[in-house]
């Protein structure tokens, strides 16, 4: 099995599972807050790191381990950090890496929280980022300075859908002795395994794809060696943003079904993204998959598929986004991605609002702009749910002409 490059189905299945008592094939909820020492010197060994074992949970877990060594396992990582969330693993990893007086280098298109966290807490902590286009390497390599610790990649980026090439960043990185780090969270280790191409640091919103059903909220940093693991644990101690085991266990059940369910979001968002680019009522297209994306080329070296996120620009801009979304019945109206469900929203109204309309547009982020993530649902019943919600809006925009 080793040795079957393959086997990515296989792990998502098998990956992160041990024997368990009373031959569970599904790792036990281990809900306990501590655990019990056999004596004095069994307890002191434990804190010494001179045995392997569980002193308490927010420290480790076996439930948590268990999805920690899965994920570490599928990115081809060396160790897993189960966090509360996206953002506290995002947090974990600019708190493990960066001190007062470091620059940052990250993505314009990054999820919107990210850019807040930036901006404001690392900020207020000596911390300076500079945000720019990452599928420009040129503007990569203006942007770091002698103290740059981080580059700080998200892609395909939230919410353009643009494409950095991860191999080309980790290199401008490396040669100026920082660690870059990618947001896979588009992705999934299913499409795209950014340490594979050199990258130090995958982090991951475990509430999207990888979680894959819209009932966990959930992060993990996975990292490529001890060192970087050390750093990164000792601050998630402190910091104490760590995952619980029933979130972990729902996690790595989720997790089975990666493979299958990514396949099916990208056959879906590819047969989505044409209808839509094919439709009168769209000003323009998002989607790493169609030949029209400026860095379709790259997709195709990067990662195994385009993924199931399309962004698109609706002729009409904000009130036709707004009528889109009021229109659609099937798809729901709400943020988060990377669900079973079909979602759709508004970047400039809810998911990027805090960035402010200066650094939105700078980023690409239009008042028109419409974010889809599509399910798993049958394909054609997603299309005719869009199709009913894009003749409302043409209907509008008749109705206004005629009026004018
Ligand atoms: C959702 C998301 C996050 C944050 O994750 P939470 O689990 O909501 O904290 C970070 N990055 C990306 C790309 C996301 O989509």
């Amino acid at each position: 099995m080793k040795n079957n490059k393959n086997d990515f189905e296989t792990k998502c299945v098998h990956s992160g599972i041990d024997e368990y008592e009373f031959g569970s094939v599904v790792p036990p909820i281990y809900q306990t807050s501590t655990f019990k020492f056999k004596s004095a010197q069994h307890g002191a060994a434990l804190f010494a790191g001179e045995e392997k074992g569980y002193i308490y949970t927010r420290m480790l877990n076996p439930t948590v381990e268990a999805l920690e060594n899965s994920i570490a396992e599928l990115e081809g990582g060396c160790k897993g950090l189960g966090c509360a969330s996206g953002m506290a693993a995002v947090h974990t990893v600019f708190a493990s890496l960066t001190k007062c007086g470091d620059h940052v280098v990250c993505s314009a298109a990054v999820y919107g929280p990210t850019t807040t966290l930036l901006n404001t807490i690392l900020k207020n902590y000596g911390v300076e980022t500079t945000f720019v286009d990452t599928s420009d390497l040129n503007l990569v390599r203006a942007a770091v300075k002698p103290n740059t610790k981080v580059i700080y990649v998200e892609t395909p980026g939230n919410p353009t859908l643009a494409v950095s090439d991860i191999h080309e960043i980790s290199l401008i990185a490396h040669a100026n002795g920082a660690l870059m780090v990618v947001d896979n969270t588009f992705m999934s280790p299913a499409l795209q395994r950014p340490l594979e191409l050199g990258c130090d640091i995958v982090l991951h919103s475990l509430t999207k794809f990888l979680n894959g059903h819209a009932d966990v909220v959930g992060g993990i940093v996975v990292v490529k060696d001890e060192e970087t693991y050390g750093r990164c644990r000792k601050t998630l101690n402190q910091i104490g943003g760590v995952i619980d085991p029933f979130n972990s266990f729902l996690v790595h059940r989720g997790i089975k079904t990666l493979s299958l369910r990514m396949q099916k979001h990208c056959e879906n968002a590819m047969k989505v993204a044409e209808f839509l680019e094919s439709h009168p009522m769209i000003k323009s297209i998002s989607y790493p998959g169609l030949k029209s994306h400026p860095q379709f080329e790259l997709g195709l070296k990067q990662h195994k598929g385009p993924g199931g996120m399309i962004t698109f620009e609706l002729e009409g801009g904000f009130e036709a986004g707004q009528l889109m979304m009021n229109s659609v019945k099937l798809c729901q109206l709400a943020v988060s991605l990377g669900g079973v469900e079909s979602l759709i929203q508004h970047p400039a109204s809810m998911t990027h609002y805090t960035m402010g309309k200066e650094a939105r547009l700078a980023a690409g982020i239009s008042d028109g702009l419409v974010r889809l993530s599509v399910g798993i649902e049958n394909a054609q019943d997603i299309i005719s749910d869009l199709k009913g919600a894009l003749d409302k809006v043409k209907e509008l925009q008749t109705a206004e002409v005629e009026h004018s």
